[in-house]
């Protein structure tokens, strides 16, 4: 079997291993790949295997010798499964790898929020301690955690996780969703959105992007919430409305907020967000832990491995 990865870098640059994928066929390896070079490198191989490069039914069409597609990820928009389907090819993906790894993310952005670590060390380095009349200083304000009011907009399974964390640390939750359980009122009480966004002093987004959600911290959500709340984002972009974020941050009606995902990924210049004051930016990293990365390898090389012994998993266009 040919085995191609069209887009293998972001998942893998070069500390994990291939192995789990060279045991099954013969491997071809390809970091990125550009829109004109798709249909040249999957060439005649059987096996593509792919995390944002697209598969077009085009794509599909003149490459006839495809016979499965793994997902290097948990979505598979970049693929066109129904095409697929028509084919008889199966396509998997990787169903959960990163649930602890974003909801650890989740809270180093909240902590950071509360003690600016980063800014605080770089200042030492600086040189600031040596010249600093005190034995210490602190150039923003420091937050406690304890006692404070989490809001969780999302309750699944990284929202349950972060839920979790918040707990230890003292926090009260509240958690949105459409859904409850037992185990969810375990480490939080559900209430309503408006609920949410009035009682919260944090709150972080944990729900998928859906027509319903797009845009869910826009300037009337934020208008129901405390003064000087903090937001925090490690789910889509495209929930928050950020240019109402900025000028909310701008004014002080969120006293700060910490982001892993944008509106448009890489993120442009022109994204109001680089110019917001008290605003932590981060390039999409919360699920790229070398545990979570590994065990996302491991999924999709046993995805691969149950297909060619007859009885695939994890196929989502069945
Ligand atoms: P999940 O499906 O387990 O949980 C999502 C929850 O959101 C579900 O319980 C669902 O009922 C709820 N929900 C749906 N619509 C809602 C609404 N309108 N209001 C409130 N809740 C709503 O998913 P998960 O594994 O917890 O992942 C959550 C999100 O995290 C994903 O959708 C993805 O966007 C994001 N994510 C980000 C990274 C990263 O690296 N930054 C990595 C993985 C996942």
């Amino acid at each position: 079997m040919k085995i191609v990865v069209l887009d293998g870098y972001t998942l893998n640059p070069g500390d994990l291993s291939w192995e789990g994928f060279e045991k099954l066929g013969q491997l071809t390896l390809h970091d990125f790949t550009p829109a004109d070079k798709i249909v040249e490198r999957i060439g005649d191989a059987e096996i593509v295997i792919t995390n944002k490069t697209p598969l077009t039914g085009e794509t599909l069409a003149v490459c006839p010798n495809i016979k499965y597609i793994g997902a290097l990820a948990t979505g598979y928009n970049v693929i066109d499964v129904e095409a697929a389907k028509e084919k008889g090819i199966p396509v998997t993906n990787i169903p959960t790898y990163g649930t602890d790894a974003v909801a650890q993310f989740a809270i180093a952005l909240l902590l950071e929020i509360c003690h600016n670590i980063g800014a605080h060390s770089a200042a030492v380095y600086e040189g600031r301690w040596e010249s600093s009349r005190d034995f210490c200083f602190w150039d923003h304000p420091l937050i406690e955690l304890s006692g404070k009011t989490i809001g969780l907009i999302g309750f699944g399974r990284i929202g349950q996780a972060t839920g979790k964390i918040a707990k230890a640390f003292g926090l009260k939750v509240l958690a949105c969703d459409s859904y409850s359980s037992d185990e969810g009122r375990e480490i939080a009480e559900y209430v309503t959105l408006d609920e949410l966004l009035a009682q919260s002093d944090i709150i972080s987004l944990h729900c998928p992007l859906l027509p319903s959600t797009e845009g869910i911290i826009n300037k009337d959500s934020i208008a129901k919430m405390k003064d000087g709340v903090l937001i925090i984002n490690t789910s889509r972009g495209p929930l928050v409305d950020e240019k109402d974020l900025a000028d909310a941050l701008n004014s002080g009606e969120v006293a700060a907020a910490a982001v892993d995902v944008v509106s448009v990924e890489p993120i442009i210049s022109e994204n109001p967000l680089l110019k917001a004051k008290n605003c932590f930016i981060t390039p999409h990293i919360a699920w790229a832990s070398i545990e979570s990365r590994g065990r996302l390898m491991d999924i999709a090389a046993e995805n691969l491995k149950s297909f060619l012994a007859g009885k695939p998993i994890n196929v989502v266009n069945s």
